[in-house]
């Protein structure tokens, strides 16, 4: 029995756990790490089963040409050359813009960098973007205006220091199982607890104040918490005048969010906008903990600079169990947008349209590169569905799942003149390809992951691919050859080599360092310890920005056609599109099928009993699923995940986008429900 400590391939908390293979090289469990900081000797239910989809029948192992509507095998070197002619070629005839390139947060940090390399010098494009488009593009872009960057600022050790949490827009046990047991345990050892979630989520049973705001009122209700703390007088004051800037504009923009008000677009009674303004404000050391629940809306981004706000005017940064903690979703959401896989940026966030840094990777890469910020991931849909965009390759990605209006990433896949997908099972994207490479999963390839709080990790290779699947990064080299950039990387440790010579946060990260607990970036130099919190003694912009917002309501409401809310998310079982988790035997026993929660008011009212199939629709489709009768969900909202291929949420969802960060309303559409 061999035993390969390597990191959790699902979510963003980065536990490492022991893949235990046998002597003919299979899978056989996994074990926690009991020293690693994060895992602590245990797992959730995905990590346990984080073997179980590795070899499954279903894994991609050959290189597939669609020809004539039908699949065929081919080899490598012709899947390689008909790759590469077609990009370059759809280039050449209609300019590199008119590629889109799709990373993966699912995949290593070189192998993201290398694809962001590969679009950037190899196709002379920067449309390079990935799935933190859909989770937290709004952090990004809210975090790094207003404390100068655009991740969690705390560390996941910081709940065991805190007196209170606010968790607000994150079903923390069920989609960051780990961190969630943490808060459970900070709460038993006596830290005070607000929930603000329309969801009657499992964190809510535990907590001082829950808070079921209307979904998308988020602003208002943050706005209303930071007027009673001042009108409480109860504001840190010596942190204000010393560390920030533009308090004045805050203090004017929270005016008019009188209690009252706020109840009126909340939904909430005004006692409770006053109580929990209270019990922030008196916490010594308040962590504000939040996910897709504050980003996924078209003012997401308001919504992350509200938290900011708060955490700002109330002294809560740069200290030990304080911070603003966003919890990026997949395992190296993180890793991808420090690598660079973004349209705007290369790694470490230096900006394409900087002629000093685009000089820098120029130099380094030996070509001249592309000036203007490429598109984003949601708006390269809406090219490619106009005929601009024309060719793309997808790495480890499912869009037909995962964005917004499936109906709209059909009509925009299906019109490509080519569409390249690697992956390492058939998805619902794959299923429109007409090439598709295997790749290595996880287990099969080494590389680096980063999770929420900024640890850069390793994983490990335990065995070999199946049949001819190749690790990404393998592809990637091939491809950058074809484009006649040097390439020949023996390993991915000498791809983070050069990742670290061009990025400032990862200047001191490199394979030896990251045996055991790995780095907290940023690590600029090789005898830098990492940083398990940032802004201590000042900003990364120098002083914290206060950025007032207004309450703007969401795209679509409810109304007499479609007059229920539509929320969706995750479940404890499943993750993403369900590629992986749909495949692993007992994670599919526990939770087989599509399902909406309906509130048994509302089922009542429409004749819908227990598991019955349901017939859901919005303006942008209609799906069917099992209806589940509970008051985890308010009267006049319904909730359903969106794993599943044959009850697919995002048939419904809106594509309305935040202006500045180009996130989907994911969280707010109107529907109507009726019995099949
Ligand atoms: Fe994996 Fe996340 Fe579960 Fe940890 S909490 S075992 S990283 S899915």
């Amino acid at each position: 029995m061999n035993a390969t400590l390597t990191t959790c391939p699902y979510c963003g908390t980065g536990c490492n756990f022991y893949l235990q293979s046998d002597v003919n090289g299979r899978l056989s469990g996994v074990e926690p790490a009991g020293k690693h900081p994060t895992s602590r000797g245990q797992l959730c239910i995905k990590g346990w089963n984080a073997h179980a989809f590795v070899d499954h029948p279903d894994r991609l192992t050959a290189p597939q040409l669609r020809r004539n509507g039908q699949l065929q095998i081919t080899d490598w070197n012709s899947a390689l050359d008909l790759l590469h002619d077609k990009l370059s070629g759809i280039a050449a005839q209609y300019g590199p813009d008119s590629l889109m390139f799709l990373s993966s947060a699912k995949v290593s940090n070189e192998e993201n960098y290398l694809l962001m390399k590969l679009a950037r010098a190899g196709y002379g494009t920067n449309n390079i973007d990935h799935c933190a488009r859909l989770c937290h593009s709004s952090t990004v872009t809210g975090l790094v205006e207003t404390l100068g960057s655009g991740a969690m600022t705390n560390s996941l050790s910081c709940f065991d220091e805190t007196g209170l949490i606010f968790v607000i827009g994150s079903n923390t046990t069920e989609q960051h199982p780990l961190i969630g047991s943490r808060i459970l345990n900070a709460v038993q050892r006596g830290a005070r607890l607000i929930v603000a979630d329309s969801r009657k989520i499992r964190l809510a049973r535990h907590a001082d104040l829950h808070l079921r705001q209307q979904n998308g009122s988020d602003v208002a209700l943050l706005n209303g918490m930071m007027r009673q703390i001042l009108q409480d007088g109860q504001e840190d004051t010596e942190f204000i005048s010393q560390r920030t800037e533009n308090f004045a504009a805050l203090r004017q923009g929270v005016e008019k969010f009188t209690p009252e008000y706020v109840a009126q677009i909340t939904g909430l009674p005004p006692e409770q906008i006053v109580s929990a303004a209270r019990l922030f404000a008196q916490a010594r050391r308040a962590m504000i903990v939040y996910a897709m629940g504050i980003t996924q809306h078209s003012h997401g981004v308001d919504n992350v600079r509200a938290i900011s706000n708060l955490a700002l005017l109330t002294g809560n940064l740069g200290r030990p169990g304080t911070g603003v903690n966003p919890l990026r979703g997949q395992n190296n959401v993180q890793g991808a947008c420090d690598m660079g896989a973004l349209p705007d940026v290369y790694t470490g966030y230096q900006r394409v349209a900087d002629p000093a840094a685009r000089q820098k990777f120029s130099t380094a890469w030996g070509v001249q590169l592309p000036e203007t910020p490429g598109l984003m991931a949601t708006h390269a849909i809406e090219a490619a569905a106009a005929g601009q965009v024309r060719g793309m390759l997808i790495l480890g990605e499912n869009p037909m799942l995962s964005e917004a209006n499936q109906g709209l990433v059909r009509k925009a896949l299906e019109r490509l003149d080519f569409l390249a997908v690697i992956d390492i099972f058939p998805t619902e994207t794959t299923d429109l390809a007409e090439l598709i490479l295997p790749a290595a999963c996880y287990a099969e390839k080494d590389g680096t992951f980063t999770s929420t709080e900024r640890r850069v990790q390793r994983g490990r290779k335990a065995l070999e691919s199946p049949g001819a699947a190749r690790p990404d990064w393998q592809i990637l080299c091939a491809l950058l050859q074809r484009c006649g950039l040097p390439a020949e990387y023996a390993d991915p440790a000498e791809i983070m080599t050069e990742t670290a010579t061009l990025t400032p946060s990862y200047g001191g990260i490199s394979y030896p360092r990251l045996e055991g607990m790995g780095l907290q970036w940023p690590c600029p130099d090789a005898e830098h310890p990492g940083t398990p919190i940032l802004h201590r003694e000042q900003f990364t912009r120098g002083k914290g920005r206060f950025s007032p917002v207004d309450y703007r309501p969401s795209a679509e409401l409810p109304d007499a056609d479609y007059p229920f809310l539509l929320n969706t998310g995750r479940t404890y079982f499943h993750w993403h599109t369900g590629s992986m988790t749909r495949r692993s035997h007992l994670l599919d026993r526990e939770e087989r099928q599509a399902f909406v929660e309906i509130h048994p008011a509302d089922a009542k009212k429409h004749r819908i009993k227990e598991r019955q199939q349901v017939k859901i629709s919005s303006r942008r489709g209609t799906i069917a699923a099992a209806a589940q009768l509970t008051d985890r969900v308010p009267a006049g909202q319904v909730f359903i995940p969106f794993h599943f291929a044959e009850g697919a949420a995002n048939a419904l969802t809106n594509n309305a986008l935040d202006p500045e960060s180009g996130i989907p309303e994911f969280k707010v559409c109107a529907v109507r429900i009726e019995p099949c």
